[in-house]
């Protein structure tokens, strides 16, 4: 089979591999869609997992089953499944305690196009069928359906991290697909006033869409600046970190009110530490708390987030701003990921209707 790799730090293309193994627990499943992910950028433009060597790229996707393990129980050949970026080992200590995302060591269930060969394939292995895949819902076209591998489910965990409660202020950074995400679930989640952190016009017109109410530009001046002249010297409720940098969490602390939550999905690439202000973290007893973590993956999970996009309770489309057709698009997909015109949100690449 063809899968399109990291072939070394900075270096892709398209290699040829074996078809993978169907173990008794697991499926083998084509992609029918595939999005591309600005985590993809970071592994293979700046190494940021890492060096690999010939591993297949790509988390993103929406497929269809064609084989199971003799063990899989609720999916057979031929189902159109969603997909999540984080495929736990259900049977795992780590799934036991709650944190299935950890299983097999800590963000040990980001298996595709981390430690494993990922989606940009014509075929791919999902382990754990009957915990991680979910049904396709009908009426949840192709390329809908990539946005809830990992858009929608990470933006999401933002929320859950930061708590957000019925009329919580809420200021969430960053408003890429996955804060954009993040600004829908606050809303969803009975948050009174959302702020957002962003500048690109397509991003803050979907913003907008989901909910945002006001927007702070990193050019007119700090975040907690802007956030604390927008609340009478205040601060938020709760913050989701869906952007930014590790200097972001000290901005996030010093507009954070005392008893307020920081919930962060923003993938840190890069440094050594997390700064955290001192006086403004209440000289360590201002219970301003930090939660950060990896979406959690698995069926349950996929199931419930694919129902509300099925029922129309969110609308995903706002997301994908360029749809490709055929694998020969790939490339050029996962480029203009790196290049970020400003017009792009999400590129898809369709393999089927
Ligand atoms: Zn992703």
């Amino acid at each position: 089979m063809k899968g399109y790799a990291m072939l070394k730090i900075g270096e892709s293309g398209w290699i040829e591999k074996e078809v993978p193994k169907c173990g008794p627990m697991d499926a083998i499943c084509k992609p029918l869609a595939v999005a591309i992910c600005t985590s993809d950028v970071h592994t293979l433009w700046e190494g940021a997992v890492g060096e690999r060597h010939n591993l297949i790229l790509g988390h993103e996707c929406c497929a269809e089953i064609t084989e199971v393990g003799s063990l899989v129980k609720d999916f057979k050949v031929g189902d159109r499944v969603l997909v999540p970026a984080i495929t736990p080992d259900w049977n795992s200590l780590a799934a036991q305690a709650g944190y299935s995302m950890h299983s097999g060591g800590m963000l040990g269930g980001w298996k595709f196009s981390n430690f494993k060969d990922g989606v940009f394939s014509e075929f791919f292995h999902v382990n754990d069928a009957d915990g991680n895949l979910a049904l396709l819902p009908a009426n949840i076209d192709v390329v809908n359906a990539c946005m809830l591998s990992d858009m929608v489910p990470t933006g999401f965990h933002g929320v859950e991290l930061a708590d957000v409660q019925f009329g919580d202020s809420v200021l969430v950074v960053g408003i890429g697909p996955v804060g954009l995400m993040s600004v829908a679930a606050a809303s969803m989640r009975g948050a009174s006033r959302i702020l957002a952190v962003g500048t690109r016009p397509n991003c803050i017109a979907a913003a907008k869409k989901y909910g945002a109410d006001e927007f702070i530009s990193y050019k007119n001046g700090t975040i907690e600046d802007q956030v604390l002249a927008l609340t009478n010297g205040q601060g938020v409720d709760k913050i989701i970190l869906a952007g930014g940098g590790n200097e972001t969490f000290e901005s996030a602390v010093k507009c954070l009110k005392p008893g307020g939550k920081i919930g962060n999905v923003n993938y840190l690439g890069s440094g050594d530490y997390v700064q955290i202000p001192r006086a403004e973290w209440g000289v360590g007893m201002g219970h301003k708390m930090i939660n950060g973590g990896l979406m959690p993956g698995g069926r349950l999970r996929m199931e419930k987030l694919g129902s509300l996009v099925s029922s129309g309770r969110l609308d995903v489309s706002p997301l994908t701003t360029h749809v490709f057709d055929g694998w020969d698009h790939l490339e050029e997909a996962l480029f203009l990921m790196r290049d970020k015109p400003a017009d792009l949100i999400k590129p898809v690449v369709k393999l089927a209707d």
